[in-house]
Protein backbone atom coordinates (compact mmCIF):
# COMPACT_ATOMS: atom_id res chain seq x y z
CA UNK A 1 0.00 0.00 0.00
CA UNK A 2 1.52 3.58 -0.61
CA UNK A 3 -0.70 6.23 0.37
CA UNK A 4 1.12 9.23 -1.29
CA UNK A 5 1.11 12.75 0.25
CA UNK A 6 -2.14 14.58 -1.18
CA UNK A 7 -0.26 18.06 -3.05
CA UNK A 8 -2.17 21.47 -1.78
CA UNK A 9 -3.33 24.19 -3.93
CA UNK A 10 0.00 26.61 -4.22
CA UNK A 11 1.59 23.98 -5.13
CA UNK A 12 3.20 24.38 -8.54
CA UNK A 13 3.37 20.54 -9.65
CA UNK A 14 -1.05 20.90 -9.51
CA UNK A 15 0.17 23.33 -12.52
CA UNK A 16 2.16 21.83 -14.55
CA UNK A 17 1.09 20.32 -18.09
CA UNK A 18 0.70 16.86 -17.65
CA UNK A 19 1.84 13.82 -19.86
CA UNK A 20 -0.25 11.97 -22.22
CA UNK A 21 0.89 8.36 -21.74
CA UNK A 22 2.51 6.65 -24.84
CA UNK A 23 4.04 3.75 -23.38
CA UNK A 24 1.39 1.78 -21.30
CA UNK A 25 4.06 -1.57 -20.48
CA UNK A 26 5.60 1.18 -18.30
CA UNK A 27 5.28 -0.23 -15.03
CA UNK A 28 5.15 3.41 -13.44
CA UNK A 29 1.71 3.44 -14.69
CA UNK A 30 0.64 0.64 -12.29
CA UNK A 31 2.09 2.29 -10.04
CA UNK A 32 0.04 5.56 -10.19
CA UNK A 33 -2.86 3.57 -10.35
CA UNK A 34 -2.33 1.87 -7.03
CA UNK A 35 -0.96 4.89 -5.55
CA UNK A 36 -4.43 6.60 -6.31
CA UNK A 37 -6.28 4.35 -5.44
CA UNK A 38 -4.71 4.11 -2.15
CA UNK A 39 -4.66 7.77 -1.53
CA UNK A 40 -8.30 8.35 -2.19
CA UNK A 41 -9.18 5.08 -0.06
CA UNK A 42 -7.33 6.67 2.68
CA UNK A 43 -8.60 10.33 2.25
CA UNK A 44 -12.38 8.97 1.81
CA UNK A 45 -12.28 10.83 -1.67
CA UNK A 46 -14.29 9.90 -4.62
CA UNK A 47 -11.80 10.99 -7.29
CA UNK A 48 -8.39 11.64 -7.28
CA UNK A 49 -5.92 12.81 -9.90
CA UNK A 50 -2.27 11.93 -10.86
CA UNK A 51 -1.07 15.50 -10.53
CA UNK A 52 -2.32 15.78 -7.07
CA UNK A 53 0.06 12.86 -5.52
CA UNK A 54 2.90 14.15 -7.78
CA UNK A 55 2.65 12.74 -10.82
CA UNK A 56 2.31 14.70 -13.98
CA UNK A 57 0.76 11.93 -16.17
CA UNK A 58 -2.79 12.17 -18.25
CA UNK A 59 -4.23 9.95 -15.81
CA UNK A 60 -7.50 9.90 -12.90
CA UNK A 61 -9.44 7.66 -11.28
CA UNK A 62 -13.19 7.82 -9.87
CA UNK A 63 -15.19 5.54 -7.55
CA UNK A 64 -18.34 7.47 -5.96
CA UNK A 65 -19.16 5.23 -3.03
CA UNK A 66 -20.45 5.50 0.40
CA UNK A 67 -17.86 7.37 2.35
CA UNK A 68 -18.35 9.20 5.98
CA UNK A 69 -19.95 11.93 4.12
CA UNK A 70 -21.61 10.61 1.07
CA UNK A 71 -24.71 7.86 1.02
CA UNK A 72 -25.00 7.28 -2.12
CA UNK A 73 -28.44 4.99 -2.91
CA UNK A 74 -26.62 3.49 -5.76
CA UNK A 75 -22.51 3.71 -6.06
CA UNK A 76 -20.17 3.02 -9.10
CA UNK A 77 -16.68 0.85 -9.42
CA UNK A 78 -13.65 2.39 -9.97
CA UNK A 79 -12.43 3.58 -13.26
CA UNK A 80 -9.23 4.27 -14.45
CA UNK A 81 -8.59 7.02 -16.97
CA UNK A 82 -5.52 7.62 -18.72
CA UNK A 83 -5.54 10.10 -21.34
CA UNK A 84 -9.10 11.34 -21.21
CA UNK A 85 -11.28 13.27 -23.63
CA UNK A 86 -14.32 14.52 -22.32
CA UNK A 87 -16.06 14.52 -26.06
CA UNK A 88 -19.22 15.90 -24.95
CA UNK A 89 -20.87 18.12 -22.53
CA UNK A 90 -25.02 18.21 -22.27
CA UNK A 91 -26.54 21.85 -22.44
CA UNK A 92 -28.35 21.28 -19.25
CA UNK A 93 -26.32 22.14 -16.24
CA UNK A 94 -26.65 21.64 -12.36
CA UNK A 95 -25.33 22.98 -9.27
CA UNK A 96 -23.00 20.59 -7.05
CA UNK A 97 -20.85 21.30 -3.98
CA UNK A 98 -17.84 20.26 -4.21
CA UNK A 99 -14.82 19.82 -2.32
CA UNK A 100 -11.11 18.01 -3.07
CA UNK A 101 -7.89 16.86 -1.27
CA UNK A 102 -5.80 19.11 -2.79
CA UNK A 103 -8.05 22.25 -1.06
CA UNK A 104 -7.50 22.13 2.61
CA UNK A 105 -7.18 18.83 2.69
CA UNK A 106 -10.96 18.18 1.36
CA UNK A 107 -12.05 20.54 4.20
CA UNK A 108 -13.46 23.25 2.05
CA UNK A 109 -16.83 23.11 0.12
CA UNK A 110 -18.85 24.80 -2.52
CA UNK A 111 -21.18 24.95 -5.07
CA UNK A 112 -19.72 24.59 -8.69
CA UNK A 113 -22.38 24.72 -12.05
CA UNK A 114 -21.33 21.99 -14.46
CA UNK A 115 -22.97 20.04 -17.53
CA UNK A 116 -25.29 17.52 -15.91
CA UNK A 117 -24.49 14.74 -18.37
CA UNK A 118 -20.91 14.14 -20.06
CA UNK A 119 -19.24 11.58 -22.84
CA UNK A 120 -15.75 11.06 -21.66
CA UNK A 121 -13.15 9.04 -23.99
CA UNK A 122 -10.30 7.25 -22.64
CA UNK A 123 -8.49 4.31 -21.81
CA UNK A 124 -8.15 1.69 -19.07
CA UNK A 125 -4.51 0.84 -17.52
CA UNK A 126 -4.28 -2.35 -20.02
CA UNK A 127 -4.46 0.03 -23.42
CA UNK A 128 -8.32 -0.83 -23.46
CA UNK A 129 -10.39 2.36 -25.09
CA UNK A 130 -13.51 2.74 -23.70
CA UNK A 131 -16.80 5.70 -23.67
CA UNK A 132 -19.06 6.13 -21.06
CA UNK A 133 -21.95 8.52 -20.95
CA UNK A 134 -23.19 9.50 -17.83
CA UNK A 135 -25.01 11.94 -14.98
CA UNK A 136 -24.94 12.07 -11.69
CA UNK A 137 -22.28 12.09 -9.12
CA UNK A 138 -20.26 10.41 -11.59
CA UNK A 139 -20.30 13.08 -14.33
CA UNK A 140 -19.30 15.88 -11.78
CA UNK A 141 -16.35 13.73 -10.60
CA UNK A 142 -15.32 12.85 -14.00
CA UNK A 143 -15.22 16.99 -14.98
CA UNK A 144 -13.45 17.93 -11.51
CA UNK A 145 -11.01 15.55 -11.93
CA UNK A 146 -10.75 16.28 -15.52
CA UNK A 147 -10.17 20.01 -15.17
CA UNK A 148 -7.12 18.72 -12.90
CA UNK A 149 -5.50 17.73 -15.85
CA UNK A 150 -5.13 20.93 -17.18
CA UNK A 151 -4.22 22.82 -13.65
CA UNK A 152 -7.64 23.60 -13.07
CA UNK A 153 -9.03 23.48 -9.38
CA UNK A 154 -12.85 23.62 -8.40
CA UNK A 155 -12.18 26.71 -6.86
CA UNK A 156 -11.57 28.53 -9.77
CA UNK A 157 -15.76 27.77 -10.69
CA UNK A 158 -17.40 28.08 -7.41
CA UNK A 159 -20.66 30.17 -8.70
CA UNK A 160 -21.78 31.79 -5.58
CA UNK A 161 -18.64 32.61 -3.02
CA UNK A 162 -21.40 33.30 -0.52
CA UNK A 163 -21.95 29.91 0.30
CA UNK A 164 -18.31 28.77 0.65
CA UNK A 165 -18.33 26.35 3.95
CA UNK A 166 -16.30 23.91 5.88
CA UNK A 167 -16.41 20.16 5.67
CA UNK A 168 -18.65 20.01 8.80
CA UNK A 169 -21.61 22.25 7.66
CA UNK A 170 -21.61 20.89 4.42
CA UNK A 171 -22.02 17.27 5.32
CA UNK A 172 -24.64 18.36 8.40
CA UNK A 173 -26.50 20.81 5.91
CA UNK A 174 -26.58 20.46 2.52
CA UNK A 175 -25.14 16.94 1.58
CA UNK A 176 -28.50 15.37 2.18
CA UNK A 177 -30.69 17.89 0.89
CA UNK A 178 -33.42 16.58 -1.33
CA UNK A 179 -31.88 18.71 -4.04
CA UNK A 180 -28.06 17.90 -3.79
CA UNK A 181 -29.05 13.43 -3.75
CA UNK A 182 -31.33 14.05 -6.92
CA UNK A 183 -27.93 15.78 -8.19
CA UNK A 184 -25.93 12.69 -7.53
CA UNK A 185 -28.10 10.13 -8.80
CA UNK A 186 -25.82 8.12 -11.22
CA UNK A 187 -27.37 7.29 -14.78
CA UNK A 188 -24.45 5.24 -16.80
CA UNK A 189 -26.65 6.10 -19.79
CA UNK A 190 -24.17 3.96 -22.55
CA UNK A 191 -20.72 1.99 -21.76
CA UNK A 192 -18.65 0.67 -24.73
CA UNK A 193 -15.14 -0.48 -25.57
CA UNK A 194 -13.98 1.21 -28.65
ZN1 LIG B 1 -9.74 17.94 -6.95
Amino acid sequence: MAVRKTLQIGDPLLKNNNLTIKNFNDQKIKRVVKDLRDTMIKNDLIGLSAPQIGYNFKIFITQPRKTKARKLPKGDMLRVYINPKIVKFSKSENIIYEGCGSVMNGNLFGPVKRPKEITIVAFDEKKGKFQIRCDGILARVIQHEYDHMSGVEFTEKICDYKKLMAREFYIKNVRNSKEQLEASNITIVEYKKL
